[in-house]
């Protein structure tokens, strides 16, 4: 499946998908612990108090067949992971998450707010992984640095 052929169908699906999942978060998610918010602070987050993580078993898969694949194909989330971020809702996965990668998506979304949003971010972020896969992906390289992973 190429990646760059798809973008023009697959940005639009994303960003539908990315907002409706973020205002679920905010809806049922819970704000940042103060400690979290020291948090947000460091990793140059604006506005911490908008934020809301929830806790759950595993991300949700995108309906859409087209973006459930690429999400597989691509890496960007499996049963790896521990946490996706839309906006301002944090997903994390119960039991595989830590400061460390709460850090790691609060940079998400420091550049969520730089970019202009999940409709700013979404077409940079996919662009970014057509043409140097999820792992070497700025912006993935730039949260990883953040929050003191291995770059
Ligand atoms: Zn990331």
């Amino acid at each position: 499946m190429d990646i760059h052929e798809l973008l023009p169908v697959l940005v639009p699906k994303a960003i539908t998908w990315a907002k409706s999942q973020e205002a679920a978060i905010l809806r049922a998610g819970v704000p940042l612990s103060p400690s979290g918010i020291g948090i947000a602070q460091r990793v140059g987050v604006v506005d911490p108090t908008r934020v809301r993580l929830q806790v759950v078993p595993a991300i949700p898969t995108p309906d859409d067949p087209v973006m459930a694949r690429i999400v597989v194909e691509q890496g960007v989330f499996g049963p790896h992971t521990g946490g996706v971020t839309l906006g301002y809702g944090i997903y994390l996965v119960a039991g595989k998450w830590n400061d460390q990668l709460v850090a790691h998506e609060l940079r998400h979304v420091h550049q969520y707010e730089s970019l202009g949003g999940v409709e700013g971010f979404m077409p940079v972020y996919l662009a970014q992984i057509a043409q140097c896969g999820y792992r070497d992906a700025p912006l993935e390289r730039d949260a990883r640095a953040a929050a003191g992973e291995p770059v």
